[in-house]
C-alpha cells in the first residue's frame, strides 16, 4: 500500500467518522433500551444507525454514492438506502414504516424497525460504550471488462471484413493492461474468440465480487454516415435509437429459458428493485466519467450517454455500462477502429473514466454533494 494510498483511506475513515454513520453511542446515553435512544424527525421515531451499531459492537459501512449504509453483525447485514422505505437483511428486502434519512450528519432508521426486526436476527442489544469500527466500503477495487459477442457471434461486420468481436477483444485487452497498471483488477468474461451466452457474462460478474462491469461494443447502422462513440447504462425508458441498438445487441437471447425471468417473483422483483436502484445512480455516473474522458482523449464524436435495455446490463448486480466504442458500419470509423493507435486512445480513455470515477468517489463522503 503507498503512503498516498494510506493517506487517501485514513482521510476517508476521518470522513466517515465526522460525517457517516460510524459514530460512537453518546456519552451517558449508552445505558437503557435502545428504544429510549429514539428522536422525533418530522413526526417518527428514528435512532440513529451509529447509536444501533455501538449496542450490538456490529460494522458500520456507507457507501457515498449508492447512498446506503450498511450494520453488520457475524456475517448478518442489514443494509439501508437513504430515502427509500425499504432495508435489505442479508439481501432479503424489507419494508419500511418510513425512509432511512440524514440525520446530524449520520444516517437514521425507523425505530420500530432497530427495535424490533434487528434484535429479532442479533437478540437483543448490548450495553456499551464501545467505538464502533469504521470501514471505508467505497473503494473500487475489481472490474468485470466484457467484450462482446465472440465465436459464432461475430457482432456487427464491416464493410472490409472487420469484425466487431475481434476490435472489442483487442480494445479490452488494452483497458485490462492500462486499469492493471494503475492498480485496479479485471475479470474478463472472455480473453479469446468464444462464445459466451449474456446471462453467463453477468453471472461472471456477479461471482467476482467486482465493483463495475464495463460491456464493450461496436455499433452499425444501415446509415453509412452514422458515427462516433455512445456510454449506455440500464433502463426501461428509451428512445429509437437506443431501440435499434439494444435489438442488435440482444439478438442472440432467448428469453424464453432465461432464469431471470423464470425467477421473478414478487419478492425478487422487489430485490431488483433494490440493486436496480443503488446501482442505477452509480451507473449514470460511470457513464459520465468514461463519456468524458473518450471525447477528451479521442477524435471520435460524442453521442453521448444513453440509457437502454441491454440485457447483458440488466443481470449484473452492480453498477454497470455498455460502451459502444464507434460505428464498423462507417468507412471512415472502420478504417480506424483497425489501427492500433486508435484502439489504444479508446481503451485509454475508457480505462481513464474509470480511473477518474474511483479517484472522485473513493475521496467522497457522500453527504456534501
Ligand atoms: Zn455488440
Amino acid at each position: 500500500m503507498t503512503t498516498r494510498r494510506v493517506t487517501l483511506v485514513i482521510f476517508a475513515a476521518l470522513l466517515l467518522f465526522a460525517a457517516g454513520c460510524a459514530t460512537a453511542p453518546r456519552h451517558g446515553a449508552a445505558r437503557g433500551p435502545l428504544s429510549e435512544q429514539a428522536v422525533n424527525i418530522d413526526g417518527r421515531n428514528y435512532i440513529p444507525l451509529a447509536l444501533i451499531a455501538g449496542y450490538y459492537q456490529a460494522k458500520c459501512e456507507w457507501d457515498p454514492v449508492a447512498r446506503r449504509a450498511d450494520l453488520i453483525k457475524d456475517n448478518k447485514t442489514f443494509a439501508f438506502y437513504v430515502g427509500m422505505d425499504y432495508a435489505a437483511i442479508n439481501g432479503k428486502p424489507e419494508k419500511l414504516t418510513s425512509p432511512a434519512v440524514f440525520y446530524e450528519g449520520s444516517v437514521a432508521i425507523p425505530a420500530d424497525f432497530a427495535v424490533e426486526e434487528i434484535s429479532k436476527v442479533l437478540g437483543p442489544p448490548q450495553v456499551t460504550g464501545a467505538r464502533v469500527p469504521v470501514t471505508q466500503k467505497y473503494l473500487i477495487r475489481k472490474v468485470v471488462i466484457d467484450p462482446g459477442h465472440g465465436g459464432n457471434d461475430p457482432g456487427a461486420i464491416g464493410r472490409t471484413g472487420l469484425k466487431e468481436k475481434d476490435l472489442v477483444l483487442d480494445i479490452a485487452k488494452r483497458v485490462k493492461e492500462q486499469l492493471n497498471e494503475n492498480g485496479v483488477d479485471v475479470v474478463m468474461t472472455r480473453d479469446r474468440d468464444k462464445f459466451i451466452p449474456l446471462e453467463k457474462r453477468s453471472q461472471i460478474a456477479n461471482e467476482s465480487d467486482v465493483d463495475f462491469f464495463v460491456s464493450i461494443h461496436a455499433n452499425s447502422a444501415k446509415l453509412r454516415g452514422a458515427r462516433g462513440f455512445e456510454v449506455y447504462y440500464l433502463s426501461t425508458a428509451v428512445d429509437d435509437n437506443a431501440r435499434a441498438v439494444e435489438a442488435a445487441e440482444n439478438s442472440f437471447l432467448k428469453f424464453d429459458d432465461s432464469s431471470f425471468q423464470r425467477h421473478n417473483t414478487d419478492l425478487e422483483a422487489t430485490l431488483w428493485d433494490l440493486v436496480y436502484t443503488e446501482n442505477r445512480q452509480e451507473s449514470v455516473e460511470l457513464a459520465k466519467y468514461i463519456a468524458k474522458a473518450v471525447d477528451g482523449s479521442t477524435s471520435l464524436h460524442n453521442r453521448g450517454v444513453k440509457s437502454a435495455r441491454f440485457y447483458v446490463l440488466r443481470g449484473a448486480q452492480m453498477p454497470s455500462v455498455l460502451v459502444e466504442v464507434g460505428f464498423i458500419s462507417n468507412p471512415a470509423e472502420e478504417k480506424n477502429l483497425k489501427g492500433s493507435a486508435y484502439r489504444q486512445a479508446v481503451a485509454s480513455a475508457i480505462a481513464k473514466g474509470i480511473l477518474n470515477y474511483k479517484n472522485v468517489y473513493e475521496s467522497s463522503d457522500g453527504f456534501t454533494q
